[in-house]
């Protein structure tokens, strides 16, 4: 089984305060047996990290400095999605919560780390392509 995965969750410092978020251990075991391809898609979409935290306002991506991330989200979402199918990769692991991968809780716009529901940029491409998506701990949305 081939999975793409967020970056940070196999130790890359790519997250915008230039951290990692290590990879559950709910889920290290089931994916030691499969082939991994890191992705960031922040990274892949042309941000540099550290960079300022960004969250999804009425469709859009803003960051912390009122910045319009959009573009930016949006071409590393497509990325992810290419590189998926480059790979034929039978799904991918996204960290929950970013507003890139987060699968199933978001925060909600207000920089006050407020969640609510909804998916990153990323994720709702790859699940709108039909391509399986998985949180951090290995569940479906
Ligand atoms: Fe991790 Fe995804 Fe954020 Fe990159 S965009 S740091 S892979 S959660």
């Amino acid at each position: 089984m081939t999975y793409l995965i967020s970056a940070c969750l196999l130790g890359c410092p790519c997250r915008y305060d230039g951290k990692s978020k290590p990879i559950p251990e709910d889920i290290r075991a089931l994916l030691q047996a499969d082939t991994l391809i890191p992705v960031c898609p922040e990274c892949l979409g042309g941000l540099p990290t550290p960079r300022p935290p960004a969250e999804i306002v009425c469709g859009r991506v803003i960051n912390r400095e009122g910045r319009n991330v959009t573009k930016e989200y949006e071409r590393g979402a497509q990325e992810v999605l290419r590189l998926a199918r480059l790979y034929r990769a039978d799904g991918v692991v996204l960290r929950d919560k970013s507003p890139s991968c987060g699968t199933r809780g978001i925060y909600d716009g207000s920089f006050t780390g407020t969640l609510c529901d909804g998916m990153g940029i990323t994720a709702a491409l790859l699940a709108r392509e039909g391509i399986l998506i998985l949180d951090e701990h290995g569940t479906a949305p």
